[in-house]
């Protein structure tokens, strides 16, 4: 089976958690998450990095840290990782979804951020902002609305702004997923990273057991060591997993541009390709794509599926670009790692698949 993720894991990563482990049979102490914590800052370019067990405590210490609570708003785009209504929820706060963009070209599913401005009322404390697939979300159109925003870059890791800035260095608080699915692996694991004193001051509270001779709530979601230390040894090589995405990318387009019924993406530079999304003819639905292509054990998905909205009933009429993204929108494998034989023969799968759907 040809599957749709899967971390890249080499020898290095190997060797760095065994000389861990034998650093702990001889009793050394080695503090992996500072180091790692340290590496990430400098990486993004923020200033206060806490290195946490998944993405999704550090969402909930996101909303937490910036006092969001029972019955306040915090906007998101619909869709995305159930992972974010998850931490809204935590929080007793209530989700306000919007729909995205729908351009296969630059493959932008992010939020639609002219939708956003209606939706904000005083019980509004945060805007969730994930970056979708690779593809950074257009943050400074969002940044005037003056709500503090969460950028959630899990799976945008290495892609720029327009600016050059990384993803993640321009919210007010910024989060990664580390779960071995994303672009780096801890195995599992999160990071959540803010430039702002004040938050940073209410991160460490959240986090820190005995900071303080007054009780306060605290939560135990700290990074493990061992995860660090493969978290570490995994950013070192970020820049080579982007340009082993690219190279796939750029094989699975010569490949699949055979079909012109099939709609590619062509992305520019500052963009990762988390994930390769392909557009459908009209006369085959992604979901059936997704079951003929297990016949031939290729696992394709539908980049998200189900989106937020249908999760908790709200009517999809309002969410018509995640609507029709879920139906006619094909997510391809094309991490680092897969074969030359590998990439020829998933492509040459969707091809045929698509080719017999036509003639039906
Ligand atoms: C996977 C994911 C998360 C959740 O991360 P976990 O480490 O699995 O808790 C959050 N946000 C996005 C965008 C994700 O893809």
């Amino acid at each position: 089976m040809i599957k749709l993720v899967k971390p890249y894991i080499t020898d290095q990563d190997n060797g760095a958690i065994n000389a861990y482990l034998k650093n702990l049979i001889t009793g050394e102490d080695i503090d992996a998450i500072t180091e790692f914590e340290k590496n990430f800052s400098n990486y993004i370019g923020v200033k206060y990095c806490r290195a946490l067990n998944s993405g999704s405590s550090s969402l909930h210490i996101a909303l937490l840290s910036l006092k969001v609570g029972n019955c306040d708003e915090v906007i998101c785009s619909t869709h995305t990782c159930l992972a974010i209504l998850n931490a809204i929820k935590y929080v007793g706060a209530n989700p306000i979804l919007v729909d995205i963009k729908y351009d296969v070209a630059n493959m932008n599913f992010n939020i639609n951020e002219n939708m956003i401005a209606d939706k904000i009322n005083r019980k509004t404390k945060a805007i969730i902002i994930p970056h979708m697939f690779g593809v950074p979300a257009d943050i400074e159109e969002i940044r005037k609305f003056n709500i503090p925003i969460i950028e959630d870059g899990t799976l945008s890791l290495g892609a720029k702004f327009s600016n050059s800035r990384l993803i993640g260095s321009i919210g007010d608080i910024s989060i990664f997923s580390l779960h071995k699915s994303k672009v780096i692996s801890a195995d599992v694991g999160g990071v959540i990273l803010t430039d702002n004193e004040e938050y940073k001051n209410e991160i460490d509270k959240l986090l820190d057991y005995a900071s303080s001779q007054n009780y306060t709530l605290n939560y135990n979601y700290t990074m493990g060591d061992l995860n660090a230390v493969l978290a570490n040894k995994q950013l070192k090589r970020i820049r080579e997993f982007i340009r082993m995405r690219e190279e796939n990318a750029n094989r699975i387009s010569e490949i699949l541009s055979v079909n012109k019924n099939l709609k590619l993406p062509k992305i520019s530079k500052n963009h990762i390709y988390f994930r390769y999304l392909v557009e459908l003819p009209d006369y085959i639905a992604a979901e059936e794509v997704v079951k003929k292509g297990y016949e031939y054990e290729v696992e394709f998905g539908r980049g998200v599926y189900p989106a937020l909205h249908n999760y908790i009933g709200l009517d999809k009429n309002i969410f018509v670009n995640s609507e029709k993204a879920q139906k006619r929108i094909v997510s391809i494998p094309v991490y680092p790692g897969l074969k030359e034989n590998e990439i020829k023969f998933m492509c040459n799968t969707l091809l045929n698949i698509v080719t017999r759907g036509e003639k039906k």
